[in-house]
C-alpha cells in the first residue's frame, strides 16, 4: 500500500456510483485491501445497502447526491468528511450513456441529452475534484482515478455527448496530473471497454450484442472486477510516475473495428 495515504489509520475512499455496476465491485476491492468506503449513489439506496453490506471489514457508509448538481457535489465532500474526518482517494465513477443519435434527435432532445452527460460525466468528476483537492492540497497527499471510456478513443456515434465527456475526462485528468503534482496529488485515468453492467445491458443483449461481441478477441466482454482490480491497484499501490496514465481496459477490442 501506498506509504503516502493515511498511514496510522485505514485510507478513505469516495467511489461514486457505487451502488452497483463498476462502482460497487471498485467499493468491494477496497474494502477487501483495508480501505474504508464513503459509497457513494443517486437515488437507490437499498441497492447502496447492498452494497455496503457486501464489504469487508468496517466503518464504511453510503452517502447521496447528484453529481450533476455542483451545489450537491459540495455537500458530498463536506458531509464525507464530517464522518471519515480524511479523504485520501475519489474514484469518479458515476456517469451515465444515453443515445441521442443526431439522424434522429430533435434539437431539444439533443440539447438536452448534451447538457445532462456533460454535467454527469464531466463537471461533475471536475466539481468533486476541486473540492476534493482543497482537503488534499494541505496534506500533500491524495489519488484521484477517473473512470473515462474507450468511447473517448473509437467515438461513439450513437451517443456523441458521451464520447466526447470522457474524452473530456481524459484531458481533464491530465491537466489535473501535471497541475497537481507538486501537491503530491496524483490523477489515474481507467478507460473501460464494453464490461458486463446495467449500463451496458442494453447492448450486450439488444440486437448489437453479435456486433458488440465480434469486437472482442478474447471472446467476452469484461468484467466490473476486471476494471475493479485496476482501479484499486490505481488507488493504493500504482508507483506515483505514473500520473496522468489512461489505461486501456478493453480486452484489445478497441483494435478491432
Ligand atoms: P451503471 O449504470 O451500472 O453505474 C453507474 C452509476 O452511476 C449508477 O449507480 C448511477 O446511479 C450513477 N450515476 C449516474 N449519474 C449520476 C448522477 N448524476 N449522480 C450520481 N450518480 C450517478 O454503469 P457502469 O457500467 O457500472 O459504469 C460505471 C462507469 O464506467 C461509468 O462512468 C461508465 O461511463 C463507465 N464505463 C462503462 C462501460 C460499460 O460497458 N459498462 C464501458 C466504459 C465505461
Amino acid at each position: 500500500m501506498a506509504t503516502s495515504l493515511s498511514a496510522v489509520t485505514q485510507p478513505v475512499a469516495l467511489v461514486t456510483g457505487a451502488s452497483r455496476g463498476i462502482g460497487r465491485s471498485v467499493a468491494q476491492f477496497l474494502a477487501q485491501r483495508g480501505v474504508r468506503v464513503a459509497v457513494h449513489f443517486q437515488r437507490n439506496e437499498v441497492a447502496a445497502q447492498e452494497t455496503l453490506l457486501s464489504l469487508e471489514g468496517e466503518g464504511h457508509a453510503v452517502f447521496a447526491a447528484d453529481v450533476a448538481d455542483g451545489a450537491q457535489c459540495e455537500d458530498l465532500i463536506k458531509r464525507v468528511l464530517q464522518h471519515f474526518g480524511v479523504l485520501d482517494v475519489l474514484v469518479n465513477n458515476a456517469g451515465i450513456y444515453e443515445d441521442h443519435d443526431i439522424k434522429a434527435s430533435s434539437y431539444p432532445e439533443w440539447r438536452r441529452l448534451w447538457q445532462r452527460t456533460m454535467e454527469a460525466n464531466l463537471s461533475g468528476p471536475a466539481n468533486l475534484t476541486y473540492l476534493a483537492v482543497q482537503h488534499m492540497r494541505p496534506r500533500g497527499t491524495g489519488r484521484i482515478i477517473n473512470v473515462s471510456s474507450r468511447g473517448a478513443f473509437r467515438g461513439e456515434p450513437m451517443a456523441p455527448a458521451y464520447g466526447a465527456a470522457k474524452a473530456g475526462l481524459n484531458s481533464f485528468g491530465q491537466s489535473m496530473a501535471r497541475a497537481l503534482a507538486p501537491d503530491g496529488i496524483t490523477f489515474f485515468t481507467v478507460a473501460p471497454g464494453w464490461i458486463a453492467t446495467d449500463m451496458a445491458q442494453p447492448s450486450l443483449t439488444g440486437p448489437k450484442a453479435q456486433e458488440v461481441l465480434d469486437q472482442h478477441p478474447l471472446g467476452r466482454v469484461g468484467t466490473p472486477d476486471e476494471i475493479a482490480e485496476v482501479v484499486a491497484w490505481l488507488a493504493l499501490e500504482a508507483p506515483a510516475n505514473l500520473t496522468g496514465c489512461i489505461i486501456d481496459a478493453n480486452g484489445a477490442s478497441y483494435l478491432r473495428t
